[in-house]
């Protein structure tokens, strides 16, 4: 059975974020690390890891997850903005390694006038040196919603770095809500097998290492990240039925990322998605 996590906040202390999940219900838990619309790299004392770490074996709340700052961006044209996403991810894979968490996930970024291919093989040399410098912890690519040049909308791009890192710590986390509105059909039946059939293909279903579960504000293939609530979107409850019963995704994390009523992933969410579970 998939565990039903969600993106909580960890403010005011690490460990703060398992005791947030711990009342919701959640299972695993994705955090930021720093505040998420700057560049700050936040010094976690070795106290607050400790404790952490302790919380992680009491609690029993895992796999959890880093998710970078806003700000990354592996394939811009401007240099000093990648120089930045590389030092704050190593500092981000650094942590994780020592608070016993997966990994960091984080959006590949937006080429803007360059080329895709100008973009990906900048985007791999990255990624390599981030691996250099990090531990045994995943580097965990998530799926875009397609807007601008993003890179990382289609199984096809997100596969081709993938193979060309060639190092089993890059992961994948596949978010529905993104993934439909790139005109990805996650929702019915048929449409998510062939959808698991392609992501297998060009990705690797090996390399699956979690799900952002995120219902959508906007219509299939609008290129559009707006994420709602389980139910209250287009893809909707029987939608959901299908992603968290279907048999390739049993023993993938779900997390969500949803609005709630307004400050994030609540026991409602929690409960809709559980609840959908046979
Ligand atoms: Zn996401």
């Amino acid at each position: 059975m998939p565990k039903v996590g969600a993106h909580v906040s960890a403010a005011g202390n690490l460990s703060l974020s398992l005791d947030r999940a711990w009342e919701l219900g959640a299972q695993c838990t994705q955090i930021f690390i720093s505040p998420p619309q700057q560049w700050a790299k936040v010094n976690h004392s070795d106290q607050i890891i400790e404790e952490y770490r302790r919380k992680t074996e009491s609690t029993k709340i895992s796999p959890n997850f880093i998710h970078a700052v806003y700000l990354i961006n592996l394939a811009s044209p401007n240099p000093e903005l990648v120089r930045k996403s590389i030092d704050w991810l190593i500092y981000s894979q650094k942590l994780a390694e020592k608070l016993g968490m997966k990994g960091t996930i984080f959006h590949l970024g937006s080429f803007k006038n360059s080329t895709e291919e100008k973009a990906l093989k900048q985007v791999i040399e990255a990624i390599k040196e981030i691996l250099g410098s990090s531990g045994q912890v995943n580097l965990i690519l998530e799926n875009s919603a397609g807007a601008g040049n993003l890179i990382g909308d289609s199984f096809r791009e997100i596969g081709e770095i993938v193979r060309r890192v060639n190092d089993s710590r890059v992961k994948v986390c596949l978010d529905t809500q993104h993934a439909f509105a790139s005109g990805i059909d996650v929702k019915s039946q048929e449409g998510l097998n062939k959808t698991l059939q392609e992501f297998d293909r060009e990705v690797g279903l090996k390399n699956l290492i979690a799900i952002h579960a995120n219902d959508s504000k906007t219509e299939f293939n609008s290129k559009r990240d707006r994420h709602e609530n389980i139910g209250e979107g287009f893809i909707g409850l029987e939608g959901f039925r299908n992603i968290i019963n279907h048999p390739i995704l049993k023993d993938i994390p779900f997390i969500l990322e949803v609005p709630g009523e307004g400050s994030g992933p609540d026991t409602n969410n929690i409960l809709r998605l559980k609840n959908l579970i046979h």
